[in-house]
């Protein structure tokens, strides 16, 4: 990447759980692809979630970030965005690409639903036989038909290459949650728009997102960045970081006195190791 160009990238962290180190690596990548090109680090804070997003926690996440020695721009809240998201839904029903779901998760495992890149692919259900409008509906993407009207697509990730846009291992996403105006891909894909982001910076357990993510883009006439998929750590088990298998959260470290620029440094050179 030619480093003239200003970048804006973000790193955008749910309040539903306390940051790791593998938050700690997305945002030093993202927040020093920004810095080094002379553009802006934007914090994003995804608070859809309900009752399961705490304040607290947002607040939290801008004092660990600070403990690592990052700045950032703007901290736009996904809160303060729910009109947008509504929106768009409208836009894709009404260009035909979205079906209502009323399947629970159960029915869904009961119909025999294979295993794709992250959980199971929706197995047509509701898409075939539309359920009783009178009942609370999730809305999904059909997939076929959504690439059908744009037409094959191509996006480009920093380290892995081109890529074609390919759903077949997530299958008709939800993008309309049953109980919010949006869901992940939808929210995600809006707001990097909203915020003028250029390369987004992410691990790379969501590298099949991004597919998602290209086709709304093209469906919603938004503009295509670039992505940056890191690879993850991984603890000395060799197994992915993460706050359910109790590794220690950052405003751990941070209360206990650890230095955190120095925590920072370890993680770039770590990073550089990773060769990503
Ligand atoms: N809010 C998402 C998470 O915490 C981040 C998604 C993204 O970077 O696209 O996993
Ligand atoms: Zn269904």
């Amino acid at each position: 990447m030619p480093d003239h160009v200003p970048q804006v990238t973000r790193f955008a962290p749910s309040p539903n759980g306390r940051l790791h180190l593998g938050h700690a690596l997305s945002a030093i990548i993202a927040h020093d692809l920004a810095r080094e090109s002379g553009g802006r680090f934007v914090l994003r804070i995804e608070d859809i979630d309900g009752p399961r997003s705490r304040p607290d926690l947002a607040d939290e996440f801008r004092r660990d970030l600070e403990w690592l020695g990052l700045e950032w721009d703007e901290v736009p809240a996904q809160s303060t965005r729910l009109a947008s998201y509504g929106a768009a839904a409208e836009r894709l029903r009404a260009a035909g690409v979205l079906f209502a779901c009323t399947c629970t998760r159960k029915a869904i495992e009961a119909a025999g639903a294979a295993e794709g890149s992250d959980g199971l692919i929706y197995p047509g259900t509701c898409k075939h036989t539309p359920p009783d409008p009178a009942l609370p509906a999730a809305w999904r993407l059909d997939s076929a038909r959504a690439l059908a009207l744009t037409g094959p697509l191509v996006w480009e990730d920093a380290l892995a290459g081109a890529q074609a846009v390919d759903l077949s291992g997530l299958g008709d996403v939800v993008l309309v949650r049953k109980d919010l105006p949006a869901s992940y891909h939808l929210a995600v894909t809006l707001d990097d728009a909203a915020d003028g982001v250029t390369l987004v910076t992410r691990g790379a357990d969501l590298f099949g997102a991004s597919h998602v993510h290209r086709l709304l883009q093209a469906l919603l006439g938004l503009p295509t960045p670039r992505w940056h998929h890191h690879r993850l750590l991984l603890d000395p088990g060799g197994e992915k970081l993460a706050k359910r298998r109790g590794s220690p959260a950052l405003a751990q470290r941070r209360e206990a006195g650890e230095d955190g620029q120095m925590l920072a440094r370890q993680l770039r050179l770590q990073h550089l190791s990773l060769g990503t």
